[in-house]
C-alpha cells in the first residue's frame, strides 16, 4: 500500500488514484447537504429472540439516496462521514430518529421492543456524547433500558480508559452496550472483562460458513459459551439460511438478525410487519 511505503521508494497505487479520489470528494460534497436536503433515511432490521420466538428489537441502519449519486451504501459513505466529521450530526440525527420511532412503536402496544443504534468512535470521543444520548432519550420519552449502543472493537483500541469510563456511565443509566462485529478486527478478550458490555454480536463472516465441525463453528460455539458465562446476550448477525438458524438454536444462541427473517426496512413497512407478526404470535398462544 502506498501509505506504508517509506521515503524514496516508488509508490505504486493499487487502484487508479483519480477515480477513487474523485469519488470520495464527490460523496463528501453531496453528504454535506444530505441531511438538510432530506436524502437520509433510517431503516430498521428486526432482531429475533430464539427462546421467545419473537422480534424483541430493531437495529437502526442509515440509508442515503442522493439525486446525483443514487443509493449509496453505508460501507461507501460511513467512513467518509467519519473522516469529514459529518458523522457527528448524522449520528445524532439517527439516534433521534430511531428513538422517536421506537417511542411510536411502544405507544402502539409494541412496548417490549428495544432499539440498537450504531455509534462511531468519533461520536464517543465527543465530550458531550453522553449528554446527547441522555437528552435524546429524555426528549423522546423512552426508558433508557430500551436503547442499545453498538460499538466496534476498533473503538476500544484508542482512548481505552476514556471510552471505558464514558460507557460505564451510560451503562449505569441502564443503557445497553453491544460489541458489534465481534471476532473481527482488533479483538482482545480483555475488553470483555474491562468494558460494560451487555451484548456480543457475532460477525456475519463466522455465520456465513458455519457447519458442524469447522473451525468457524468452534469459534461460534465458544463465543456463545463466553457470552452465557459472562451474562451477556449473544446475537448472530447475517443469518440467511435455516441450517444456520438450526445450528445457532442448538448451540443456545440468544438472538439472530438476518435476511432469513427480514432485511432492513423503512419505518412504515417494519411497523406493519411487526404488527402483523404480533397478531400471528398472539393467535398461536
Ligand atoms: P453493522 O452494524 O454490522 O450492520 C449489519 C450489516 O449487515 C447491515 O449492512 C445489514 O443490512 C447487513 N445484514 C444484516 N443481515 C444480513 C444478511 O442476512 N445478509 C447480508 N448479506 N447482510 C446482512 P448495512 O446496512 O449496509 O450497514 C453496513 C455498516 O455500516 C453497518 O454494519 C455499520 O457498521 C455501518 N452503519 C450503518 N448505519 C450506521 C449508522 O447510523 N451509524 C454508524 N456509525 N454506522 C452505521
Ligand atoms: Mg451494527
Ligand atoms: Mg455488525
Ligand atoms: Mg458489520
Amino acid at each position: 500500500k502506498a501509505k506504508d511505503a517509506g521515503k524514496g521508494q516508488i509508490i505504486v497505487f493499487d487502484q487508479p488514484l483519480n477515480d477513487t479520489f474523485t469519488e470520495r470528494m464527490n460523496i463528501e460534497k453531496q453528504l454535506y447537504n444530505a441531511l438538510e436536503n432530506d436524502e437520509l433515511e433510517v431503516f430498521y432490521q428486526p432482531q429475533i429472540d430464539l427462546t421467545q420466538n419473537r422480534v424483541t428489537g430493531l437495529e437502526a441502519l442509515m440509508r442515503w439516496n442522493n439525486p446525483k449519486l443514487g443509493k449509496v451504501p453505508p460501507d461507501k459513505f460511513i467512513k467518509i462521514a467519519e473522516d469529514s466529521h459529518l458523522i457527528i450530526p448524522l449520528g445524532a440525527w439517527v439516534l433521534r430518529t430511531a428513538c422517536a420511532f421506537l417511542k411510536s412503536l411502544h405507544e402502539q402496544g409494541l412496548s417490549h421492543l428495544t432499539m440498537s443504534v450504531n455509534i462511531s468512535m468519533l461520536q464517543l470521543l465527543q465530550s458531550d456524547f453522553n449528554e446527547l444520548v441522555l437528552d435524546t432519550l429524555q426528549a423522546s420519552g423512552l426508558d433508557p433500558e430500551y436503547l442499545e449502543l453498538e460499538i466496534t472493537e476498533s473503538v476500544l483500541v484508542e482512548s481505552y480508559e476514556y471510552v471505558s469510563s464514558k460507557l460505564t456511565e451510560l451503562r449505569a443509566h441502564n443503557i445497553k452496550i453491544a460489541l458489534d462485529d465481534f471476532g473481527t478486527g482488533y479483538s482482545s478478550l480483555s475488553y470483555l472483562t474491562h468494558m460494560p458490555i451487555s451484548t456480543l454480536k457475532i460477525d456475519k463472516s463466522f455465520i456465513d460458513s458455519i457447519r458442524t465441525g469447522t473451525h468457524q463453528a468452534v469459534l461460534v460455539e465458544q463465543i456463545i459459551m463466553i457470552g452465557k458465562r459472562m451474562n451477556m446476550c449473544v446475537i448472530a448477525e447475517g443469518v440467511e439460511r435455516t441450517v444456520q438458524l438450526d445450528y445457532l438454536q442448538e448451540q443456545g444462541c440468544d438472538k439472530i438478525q438476518g435476511y432469513l427473517f427480514s432485511k432492513p426496512q423503512a419505518a412504515q413497512s417494519v411497523k406493519e410487519l411487526l404488527t402483523e407478526w404480533e397478531k400471528v404470535s398472539s393467535l398461536n398462544e
